[in-house]
């Protein structure tokens, strides 16, 4: 196996290079999406200077979290989130990708402690509606958004969607535009934001191509997951 190093290098190259073919002011920003990975992994993958890792599952989080604190990381939640984990999340997370109810906003306003930053938030949006089980619809964006821009303990940063992995990349391309489109609503009426996360491993670069500021890219950067049991 590669060393993490060169992996994560080659894989900042080819970030860096479809975003300079897509004509984009700055690269996409990568997030390594370390579910399934151990604190040595990802403090491997640190040490060669990566600094924002995306995790599923807030129990899976935590101890990492905890064993890696003091090392400047920044720690995003990419998975689904039940509300009565959003206490727990709201106080370790630096960023909740996958806001997509209002239940949930409250939620994560009233646990955000006060001595830390404002929670930087993605709505998650279900952009193909058949295939994926969660985020918003493209219509409520609006007014969840909103809901987010009137906490003073959250901070909108813009949306984050995860494409059915349909073979034909045709297909993907068009949910990546979707999502385009509604980013470009959306900062019309939040000029604030700054972020859209679409693009994994095998997609990042179309979804560069059709505007991602963030990709989130796990089995490239680490190699491929062993199957859950
Ligand atoms: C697992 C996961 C990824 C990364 O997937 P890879 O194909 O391993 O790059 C990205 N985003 C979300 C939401 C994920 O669950």
């Amino acid at each position: 196996m590669k060393h993490a190093r060169q992996t994560l290098a080659d894989l900042l190259l080819a970030v860096d290079n479809a975003s300079r073919a897509a004509a984009r002011p700055l690269a996409a920003r990568l997030l390594a999406v370390s579910k399934t990975r151990d604190a040595d992994e990802i403090a491997g993958l640190a040490d060669a200077g990566q600094r924002a890792f995306g995790e599923n599952y807030v129990q899976e989080a935590l101890p990492k979290i905890e064993a890696l604190r003091g090392r400047g990381l920044e720690w995003h939640l990419i998975g689904h989130l039940q509300s009565n984990k959003a206490d727990a999340a709201a106080r370790v997370f630096d960023w909740v990708q996958s806001v997509d109810r209002p239940k949930l906003v409250a939620a994560l306003a009233k646990h955000r402690p006060d001595a830390l930053p404002p929670l930087n938030v993605l709505l998650q949006v279900n952009i193909d509606d058949e295939t994926s089980k969660h985020g918003c619809a493209p219509d409520e964006v609006d007014a969840l958004a909103d809901a987010v821009a009137a906490e003073p303990r959250l901070r909108l940063r813009g949306l984050m969607a995860i494409p059915a992995p349909f073979a034909d990349m045709a297909r993907r391309r068009e949910a990546f535009r979707a999502m385009r489109g509604l980013f470009d609503a959306l900062q019309a009426r939040h000029p604030g934001i700054d972020t859209l996360s679409m693009g994994m491993s095998e997609d990042f670069v179309p979804a560069i191509e059709e505007g991602a500021t963030m990709v989130r890219v796990g089995s490239a950067l680490f190699g491929a997951r062993a199957e859950k049991k």
